[in-house]
């Protein structure tokens, strides 16, 4: 029975260190997993840019710990995170950005055409006067 021991600790112990690496690797490539992105952009020159939880926190640092971040396109400190419309996919500041609706804006214009100037005459309406028949 000694060397089924034996035989258990060569084959168990390395396995026990294998699983522990590939979990902590695991977790290591989840950080850095698409998940984890976040969408930015640049209020300056719109330039549009994932960053991933690990990438925000440094550039969080990197930019003295408050908002905006720095635009990788333009350098300046104007990239604020957006939200992604369900709908449509556009990209759009959230209302704690300067300008920022916290709707999309082709979903939801800023300036909404009136419904009321459709108010048009009915045929079935039977206040409706019909014009006079042409003689
Ligand atoms: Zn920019
Ligand atoms: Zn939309």
């Amino acid at each position: 029975m000694r060397s089924l021991k034996i035989a258990f600790v060569l084959i168990a112990l390395p396995a026990a260190v294998l699983i522990y690496w590939s979990i902590s690797s695991n977790e290591e490539a989840l950080a850095e997993a698409d998940q984890t992105a976040t969408a930015w952009k640049c209020a300056d020159c719109e330039h549009e840019f994932d960053l991933t939880a690990k990438a925000a926190t440094m550039e969080l640092a990197r930019a003295g710990g408050t908002m905006p971040l720095h635009c990788p396109a333009c350098k300046k400190k104007e990239a604020y995170r957006v939200s992604t419309c369900l709908v449509c996919e556009t990209k759009y500041f959230s209302t704690d950005v300067p300008g920022g609706t916290g709707m999309c804006p082709k979903c939801y214009p800023t300036s909404p055409e009136k419904d009321e100037e459709n108010e048009l005459p009915e045929k079935n309406d039977p206040d409706y006067d019909p014009p006079p028949p042409s003689v």
